[in-house]
């Protein structure tokens, strides 16, 4: 049962093949086998999980079910839930029982989704390999010693061990597309303001963007038709129609045209990883799809923009984790300051205080031109390249990580070397583009994925793209070998 997608799932809730209540007990019970070997979890919701799965079948016994209900999703533990601890993978909110639910959480119980818990993720969301969270690391389901990636590497190791059918991420530089890529798995992130960022814990507020992890592009749209939606609550959410992104996954790709930046195809891309892009681009043109070298030039420069803006905002939201309205509030404080220092001095990690204090010193004054603003001058630089890109293509391919998984410990003592294995994900968020990640085989035994960027809003191309690979090709449908112990 644990192999079936949610597609496939909700298609067997709905020929009564079993209940919800029996396929969320059969995850809860993966998950309590074989979780203490990956960490995926901070927090499992059996009770609360139960009880949303007796509603659904409720729901659906009185013909009252839509498309996911019954169905079991895990929540990055980013997500507010009401009632339930809300971590972000912090020793800062590890007492933090959210009053409300964000906006994404309130769909997937509007729409009848059972949430089995709330997964692990490097420290607000800083990361990319899951070892900055304070819940330990987590481990690659494909071999114990890698990391999955990060920050949302709870949710993607959980679908890749299928421990659950999806899971949602969000994705600020990469977190989304880059853990998908390491473990072997779907992962979308939408348009800038596609998904309400409503209770789900801010890191850089113009970069962050929450969306579906996944095996299959065709549950990606599922989970996107419950996500997506204009949101009165979140000043940067898009008023726009949201497509049916299921309606479209069959679409024929003939004359379409993708382009390859010749800056993600030069000597730094590994022949291995060539070589798989390569097999991916056969496959495509098979299916009628032309291909166009392109030229991406200011995209060099989206690692040292991002890690200028990235910290510049978190300096600023994390400022509201003062040990007094939220979370961790050290010992005896003998003044209000040293409530602040202490407070934040102990419940913060080493890489969230490094970039509290990187983003600080670029937002100060003196620095501020130098810094900040010359890095949104590149931003703007960015984006104006994907639109040049979008006037002679429908779509751009690449890798989404230079390599597979890395060792759990060969790059924590290097935060650049780490930094750089977002190198091909961070000028999407940069450009506020979509781009989804989608499994392209295995360098090593280890997976690795492609990316495809669209232009703005064009999430359901992309899920045509994608969906229409993966009928014609196995790669998203390898799985780590598991033994129950
Ligand atoms: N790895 C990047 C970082 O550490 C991206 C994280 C993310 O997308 N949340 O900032």
């Amino acid at each position: 049962m644990h192999n079936k997608t949610l597609a496939e799932i909700a298609r067997d809730l709905e020929a009564k093949n079993y209940s919800s209540v029996e396929v969320t007990q059969h995850f809860l019970d993966r998950i309590k086998n074989l979780d203490a070997k990956f960490n995926s979890f901070i927090t499992v919701t059996a009770d609360h999980a139960l009880a949303q799965a007796q509603a659904a079948d409720a729901a659906r016994a009185e013909g009252k079910a839509g498309p996911l209900t019954g169905v079991p999703i895990a929540q990055k533990d980013i997500f507010c839930t009401q009632g339930i601890k809300t971590s972000c993978g912090s020793k800062m909110l590890d007492n933090f029982i959210s009053p409300y639910d964000a906006t994404v959480v309130k769909k997937f119980n509007n729409a009848g989704c059972v949430m089995l818990g709330k997964t692990n993720m490097d420290e607000f969301a800083m990361g990319s390999s899951n070892e900055n969270s304070f819940y330990g690391p987590v481990v690659n389901p494909w071999q114990e010693n890698t990391v999955p990636g990060g920050s949302s590497g709870g949710s993607a190791a959980a679908v890749a061990a299928r421990l659950t059918p999806g899971a949602t991420g969000t994705d600020t530089g990469g977190s989304i597309r880059q853990p998908a890529a390491l473990c072997g798995i779907t992962g979308l992130k939408p348009t800038y303001g596609r998904v309400s960022r409503y209770g789900m814990v801010a890191f850089a507020s113009s970069l962050d963007q929450g969306g579906p992890m996944t095996q299959t592009a065709e549950d990606a749209a599922l989970m996107l038709n419950v996500m997506a939606g204009f949101d009165e609550r979140d000043s940067t959410s898009l008023d726009v129609d949201t497509p049916d992104f299921t309606a479209t996954l069959n679409k024929d790709l003939k004359g379409m045209t993708i382009g390859l930046p010749k800056e993600f195809f030069d000597e730094r891309l590994s022949p291995e990883m060539a070589k798989q892009i390569d097999a991916v681009k056969n496959e495509l043109t098979k299916l009628g799809i032309n291909f166009k070298e392109i030229s991406l030039q200011a995209t060099a420069l989206s690692i040292p923009a991002y890690y200028i803006i990235a910290p510049a905002e978190c300096s600023s939201n994390l400022s509201r984790f003062d040990g007094v309205r939220f979370g961790h509030r050290c010992e005896n404080p003998k003044s209000l300051k040293d409530l602040y220092e202490r407070s934040r001095a102990e419940g913060f990690g080493t890489e969230v205080k490094r970039r509290i204090m990187i983003g600080t010193y670029a937002l100060s004054a003196g620095y501020y031109d130098a810094y900040y603003l010359k890095a949104l001058k590149i931003r703007r630089l960015i984006h104006n390249d994907f639109e040049n890109a979008f006037t002679e293509v429908d779509a751009i391919l690449g890798p989404t990580t230079p390599t597979p998984a890395f060792k759990i410990g060969e790059k924590s003592d290097d935060p650049i070397s780490l930094y750089l294995s977002d190198i091909y994900t961070t000028a999407v968020n940069l450009a506020g583009l979509p781009g989804i990640s989608i499994p392209c085989g295995q360098i090593n035994n280890l997976p690795v994925g492609c990316q495809l960027i669209g232009p703005r809003l064009q999430e359901a191309r992309l899920l045509n793209i994608a969906h229409q690979l993966q009928q014609h090709t196995d790669w998203h449908k390898q799985a780590p070998q598991i033994e129950a112990n």
